[in-house]
Order: structure tokens, then C-alpha cells, then sequence
């Protein structure tokens, strides 16, 4: 009798070899077999018509604050992630002075737009040190794992005070601290490092992330704290500006830790094919012993535009700015009246202070704004953009842009895909998705809160690449599958999950692949303090269980805390298990 038998599904393992029809026996939390099961479980799942697959792994997010308040962590774990690595792109909350804590709040609503009120009620700050974050952590119970990364703007921030901040030059003794700081959260069970070298990313004060500019002696000697702690990947968003530098220092550091050195790799709007130039130096880079990975992205990265959201395309007229403090249904009812509209459509599109680049983008450009609605399309055609709309029915944009955030009484959407969709496609993600050197990534998962659900990629994985896509070019279904569970999983070094094999894990999804979709997003006002998030919800997961509990049923969660944090890498190399079969 096992604990558990998920029976007579289509079991997509993880590695990347061809769907079969089996059966997945559970004991005490791990797969013990697989395959034909003849012994009965005391719990029986039927997954007859149904897929089998190992629960997602998604390696980018930023739950660093919620992971201490929110034992459930949606909305991942409501897309069949049953594992998180969290603490990217250089922003996190440990090490943390008492006296930051406010500061360092700032630098993530900054960097990740997630609400510093949120932040502010639902942090206890029990903690000053990584490692004590990471007590922290583990003592909460919760719906799937987590795991962290130590952060090198906290880091900075602590180590070197103001002159941190400020992105002044570290010292060697400055240097010598950080490393150790990196050392003992790694060896304390963080699994990377992180760092952000993009002046995209800048706290609510308007200053760029600490380590932005960090020079080549800071990096290689922070890398030094990573050798001797034995693991850790080293992960960044980066502008790569200027390119051959920056994969120059990646490439020597890579090869001096022996770890992987990851960093995004979006497609760009102002050099469409820059990726490429990237991908050729990611290979030149590895060719020399090097292991440099390009995280990507599923789907273009961009904003989703509403009135409730962060950003809109009036967000500057003089009408709207007259109404955005007003609570919601007196601004809705504003909105409704026609003489209202007339008088905001009139008035002129002032720019914001800040000008980042992307103002344009988001003030009038119609040809790269589409509506987004109850079957959300993520790869639009250039006839659905809010410009050939308006040519074809003969109106203002801008109208169409107004009355597409008021449909569905005011919940309307327009996505804006700002990178990774230059050319009105996802042809270079499907490329990019076959290249080995790349991972999957970039979901932001708990981050972005007012612009993006990002979270929900790994759905989008099956529904869009796997099935629904409608230009040429799809991915296999064991292909998708290896890529957000085997893939994301070695990356990080757990070899503990990831594939469905006896002896790993049984973090499982069972998934009704005819009938996945994808719901259209909606902003909720439930963070701590009522804070605002954009979520979406998927249907189509029978259930998804975590070291073999049952967490959610249909998408709603059980309520069972089989989750944890996890320290440091674990388990046999996935390389290693797949070549001892
Ligand atoms: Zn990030």
C-alpha cells in the first residue's frame, strides 16, 4: 500500500523524453515508483486523460517580503509552481540594519513595484543578518518551497553605508566584507548571489541599485566569497552597456567560482538584434570553460495599462491627475461621463519628470498597444494594436485606448509589450528557447505589481507554446515541460526535484491540458495594509502536490503546508542521474 498512487495519466517526466502512460506511487513525501503501479494507494488520484508533470520550478521572483507574511505565494503557486527562488536582480531585505529597513523597502517598491505600505505592515523584521533571514524564513510553514539568493544591494548597502548607496567605488576592505557576508549566506543555504546593473532598476528616492556600477575588482572579488563557499549561482539584470565588458568580467568570473553566471536577455526595442550578439557572446564565453546563461523571457515583457494600475496612457493629463486620489467609483462614474472624456482626450499628454526612455511608448504608442481581454492573446498581430483599430473603425486612438480600460466597467486592459517584442513576434523567443545556454526565467513572480503578472508564465508555457500558438513554431510538450522543471532545477543545483523519478521529490502536477487556460488579469487590493497586485488565475490544474500533499484542487488551495525554505543545493546533479540511467 503506498501513501499515494496518481493512476493511469500521461506522465511527462521532466527529462525531456516522450510521454507515457503510468502511474506515480507516493511514500512519505517522495515518487517511489513510476510506471505501472499494482499496489493500491491510500489516496488514489485518477488522472486519466490527464498529464502528469513534476511541479514547476521558477527561479525568478521577488516574493523576498511576502515569502514572511503569505504562506501561500500566489499567484505561483496557482500556475503549478511548487518551488521559487526568490531574492533576484540585487533586491532583497537581508542584511538589513535596523535603521534601513524603511530604505531598503524603498529600493525594492523602486525596483520591483511592489507597494512599500505592503512592505512597511507586513514585514516583522526579525532578523539583521542573511543567515537570521533565513531562520526567518524557514520558521513559517507554507503551500510550496522557497529557496533565496543573498542580494548585493542589501549587501552594499550594509557593509558600505551611504557610500554604498551612493554607488561610490568599494574599497578592498569593503570588498573583503561583502565577500564574506556573500560567503555565509551562501554556506548558511542561500543558492546565488545577485546583482543589478541596469539603470532601469531605481529605488522610490530615484537613485539607481546599489552595485550597479560595481567595478571588476568588486564582482571577481565577491566571486571569491562565492569559491569559498563551494556553490551559488550569480544571477543580474544588467544593461550589458558596455557589452564586451561585461561579458568579459561574467566569462572570468564564471570560470574562477566554477558557478554559473546568469543574466536577462531580452530583446530590445531600440536594437532588435542585440540578442543575437548576446547569445554569440553567451557561446564564445562557454566555449572557453565558462558556464554563462542568458535567462529568458516567455512572452513580451511589458505593462498592462489600467486605470487602477500603475501606469496609463493619461496618466499626465491635467483631468486625469485632477481625479487620481478620488476613491475608485467616484473615479469610475468620471470617467463614465462623456463631457469628462471629451474634456481628458483634449488635454495635452504632458511628459513625467522622469523620462526613462519608454514615456513615448506609453503616452501614445498606439502600434505597440493591444487590448487584452477574457482569452488574454500574448502574441498579438499588428492588426489588433489599438492604432489599427482605431484606422479601421475610424477613430482617435486615444479613444479606443480610453474606452478599452473602460470596458468590463473599468477593468479593461492594454498590454504594451516593451521588450521582447520588436518584431511583433515571439519567433527570437522560440529560438531562444531550443538554444542550450539559455533558461527560462524572468516570471517576476510577486513583483512588478502594478504593471505585470509575469507569474502566470509557466502556464503560458503550455497553453501558448505547447498548443495555442498560432505562427509557426511550437515547442514539444515534454520540451516545455523539461524547461520550467528538470532545466530551472539544475540551474540551481536541486537535483532533488524537477523530474518524476523515484527517490526525488513528489511535487506533482496533474494537469487537464484540454481544458488549461489562462484567466484574464485583475488587480486586487488584498497585500498587507491593501495594498494593490495584478493576479491572474488559471483553470485547468486537476491538482498540483507538494512532497506528496495535495495543495490545490481545480485551483483552490487546500490549505496544506507541506512547503519550506531550502537550503542550499541538494540531490544528485541532474546531468549525473541522466547519465547513471
Ligand atoms: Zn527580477
Amino acid at each position: 500500500m503506498h501513501d499515494m498512487v496518481i493512476r493511469g495519466g500521461t506522465v511527462v517526466d521532466g527529462s525531456g523524453g516522450a510521454p507515457f502512460a503510468g502511474d506515480v506511487a507516493i511514500d512519505g513525501g517522495m515518487i517511489t515508483a513510476v510506471g505501472i503501479v499494482v499496489a493500491k494507494g491510500r489516496e488514489e488520484i485518477d488522472a486519466t486523460g490527464l498529464l502528469v508533470t513534476p511541479g514547476f520550478v521558477d527561479i525568478h521572483t521577488h516574493y523576498d517580503g511576502q515569502a514572511t507574511w503569505d504562506p501561500e505565494l500566489g499567484p505561483s503557486s496557482w500556475h503549478g509552481v511548487t518551488s521559487i527562488v526568490m531574492g533576484n536582480c540585487g533586491v532583497g531585505f537581508a542584511p538589513a540594519r535596523p535603521d534601513k529597513h524603511d530604505w531598503l523597502i524603498g529600493l525594492m517598491e523602486g525596483v520591483e513595484d511592489i507597494p512599500g505600505t505592503a512592505l512597511a505592515e507586513g514585514m516583522t523584521w526579525g532578523w539583521e543578518s542573511f543567515p537570521e533571514y533565513l531562520d526567518a524564513l524557514e520558521a513559517m510553514p507554507r503551500t510550496i518551497d522557497i529557496a533565496t539568493q543573498v542580494p548585493h544591494g542589501a549587501v552594499r548597502a550594509y557593509v558600505m553605508g551611504e557610500r554604498g548607496a551612493a554607488n561610490k567605488p568599494a574599497t578592498p576592505a569593503d570588498i573583503a566584507a561583502m565577500a564574506s557576508i556573500v560567503e555565509h549566506g551562501l554556506r548558511a543555504g542561500a543558492l546565488g548571489f545577485t546583482t543589478s546593473r541596469t539603470v532601469l532598476h531605481r529605488a522610490v528616492d530615484g537613485n539607481v541599485v546599489p552595485g550597479t556600477y560595481a567595478d571588476r575588482a568588486e564582482l571577481l572579488g565577491i566571486g571569491e566569497g562565492i569559491a569559498r563557499a563551494g556553490h551559488g549561482v550569480f544571477e543580474m539584470a544588467s544593461d550589458l552597456n558596455p557589452c564586451g565588458e561585461e561579458f568579459a568580467w561574467m566569462k572570468d568570473l564564471s570560470i574562477a567560482t566554477g558557478m554559473p553566471v546568469s543574466f536577462a536577455l531580452l530583446q530590445s526595442p531600440l536594437d532588435d538584434e542585440g540578442w543575437r550578439d548576446q547569445l554569440a557572446r553567451t557561446e564564445a564565453a562557454n566555449a572557453e570553460g565558462a558556464r554563462v546563461t542568458a535567462q529568458v523571457a516567455l512572452r513580451g515583457t511589458g505593462v498592462l495599462l489600467n486605470w487602477r494600475g500603475t501606469a496609463h496612457p493619461f496618466i499626465t493629463r491635467a483631468s486625469w491627475v485632477a481625479i487620481a486620489a478620488l476613491p475608485w467609483d467616484e473615479q469610475l462614474a468620471r470617467l463614465k461621463d462623456p463631457a469628462f472624456k471629451a474634456r481628458l482626450l483634449a488635454d495635452p499628454a504632458e511628459r513625467p519628470p522622469i523620462d526613462n526612455g519608454l514615456v513615448d511608448l506609453l503616452l501614445h504608442g498606439w502600434m505597440l498597444q493591444f487590448p487584452l481581454g477574457d482569452d488574454p492573446d500574448y502574441e498579438p498581430t499588428p492588426d489588433m494594436s489599438l492604432a489599427a483599430i482605431a484606422a479601421r473603425e475610424g477613430r482617435d486612438a486615444q479613444e479606443v485606448a480610453y474606452d478599452t480600460m473602460l470596458a468590463d466597467d473599468g477593468r479593461g486592459f492594454i498590454y504594451l509589450p516593451i521588450l521582447n517584442y520588436a518584431d511583433g513576434h515571439l519567433d527570437h523567443v522560440l529560438e531562444l528557447l531550443n538554444h542550450p545556454a539559455t533558461v527560462v526565467s524572468l516570471s517576476d513572480g510577486g513583483a512588478h505589481c502594478g504593471v505585470i503578472c509575469d507569474a502566470a508564465s509557466p502556464t503560458f508555457m503550455l497553453t501558448h507554446w505547447v498548443r495555442d500558438r498560432k505562427r509557426p513554431g511550437k515547442l514539444s510538450l515534454q520540451a516545455a515541460v523539461k524547461r520550467q522543471t528538470a532545466d530551472t532545477a539544475a540551474m540551481y543545483g536541486l537535483g532533488d526535484r524537477g523530474m518524476l523519478r523515484p527517490g526525488m521529490l513528489a511535487d506533482i502536477n496533474v494537469i487537464d491540458f484540454a481544458r488549461l487556460k489562462l484567466a484574464k488579469p485583475y488587480i486586487a487590493f488584498d497585500l498587507p495594509a491593501g495594498g494593490k497586485r495584478l493576479l491572474q488565475r488559471a483553470s485547468g490544474y486537476a491538482c498540483t502536490i507538494k512532497s506528496g500533499v495535495v495543495t490545490f484542487r481545480e485551483g483552490v488551495a487546500t490549505g496544506a503546508r507541506p512547503g519550506r525554505l531550502v537550503r542550499g543545493p541538494r540531490g544528485m546533479a541532474v546531468s549525473e542521474r541522466l547519465a547513471a540511467e
